[in-house]
């Protein structure tokens, strides 16, 4: 169960945690139209807080809106100050944020007519995503029977909520199975990403992602492949098949929730010699960025005071 807290903004205002509800006609809840992001403040070294990367979440929020023409009744800067809003009223030095834009009642076809566009932003204490236990020693992932959507079926570069049906698919697969995540191939069968994370694996000492084909473009991934080219590694875009990782030396997975992650096993197949060499001195530089002691990348945190 998600900790509750204090206040949720919905709509302009922090409303008390248990009244921010919605009608059971909202359009959203029928056809699965609406666009969300996921956020993380973390406590910095110096007894601060920061979001990490807020304003590149936030843009990522209206381009997901712009991508199903859904028009957000209140602009960037605003949604930027109502998330620092909420925090605050929380009373949250780091945690988890989730905006959430969403079709309202009115018109119940398809066709979202004229329906208010709403928006709420909730905030929560959360841990890693997939336990601790995973960002130490990995987790086992199976490819999943699920393939990541086709480019043209559904809106890749959106956090589109409706999208999120094949992620749960995949993930509930995963987890009956006794694995931790599953990993999708896109419709070419070439690996594509996990649930919620973005992929890496390292070969020979060369850090390889899969390009924007079919992904969603994690703040992540572009934060990792920044920091890993700043720390001499060789960093590529190119698609590459489940035996490339099957015999990658590393491979892990990153996300604001999953953070970075490494991967043990794939397909009960262990990867390289589970030293995580290259993930954890990545994990280890991430962290430090996140909790302000890297000054290079100070402009990456929206600092504010609880
Ligand atoms: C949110 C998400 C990611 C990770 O993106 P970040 O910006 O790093 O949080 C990757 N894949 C999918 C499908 C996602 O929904």
């Amino acid at each position: 169960m998600v900790q509750k807290m204090e206040s949720i903004w919905f709509d302009g205002r922090l409303v008390p945690w248990d009244e921010a509800n919605v009608h059971v006609l909202t359009h959203s809840l029928h056809y699965g139209l609406g666009v969300f992001e996921g956020i993380r403040s973390y406590r910095l070294k110096d007894g601060g807080s920061s979001v990490f990367r807020l304003k590149e979440h936030v843009e990522r929020l209206f381009q997901s809106a712009h991508i199903v023409q859904m028009e957000i009744p209140f602009n960037e800067d605003e949604i930027v100050d109502a998330i620092v809003e909420t925090l605050k009223a929380n009373k949250m030095p780091e945690g988890y944020i989730r905006p959430l834009a969403f079709v309202g009642a009115g018109a119940m076809g398809v066709h979202p007519g004229t329906n208010p566009i709403q928006t709420i932003i909730a905030t929560w204490p959360w841990g890693a995503y997939l336990g601790e236990e995973a960002l130490e020693n990995g987790i086992r992932v199976r490819t999943s029977s699920f393939n990541r959507h086709h480019v043209n079926v559904m809106m890749t570069k959106g956090k589109v909520c409706g999208n999120y049906v094949n992620s749960v698919l995949a993930k509930r697969e995963a987890v009956a199975d006794g694995y931790d995540e599953g990993l999708m191939l896109d419709t070419a069968g070439y690996v594509s990403e996990a649930t919620g994370e973005n992929i890496f694996i390292v070969r020979k000492g060369v850090i390889k992602t899969t390009p924007l084909t079919s992904i969603l473009e994690g703040i992540t991934r572009a934060s990792l492949m920044e920091l890993a080219e700043d720390l001499g590694y060789k960093v590529v875009e190119q698609q590459f098949s489940r035996d490339e990782v099957y015999t990658a030396d590393e491979a892990f997975f990153c996300g604001t929730a999953a953070e970075l992650t490494p991967i043990r096993e794939l397909d009960r197949r262990r990867i390289g010699k589970g030293d995580f060499k290259v993930a954890k001195h990545l994990q280890a530089e991430f962290f430090k960025v996140v909790g302000g002691e890297n000054p290079k990348y100070e402009h990456w945190l929206h600092r504010y005071e609880v």
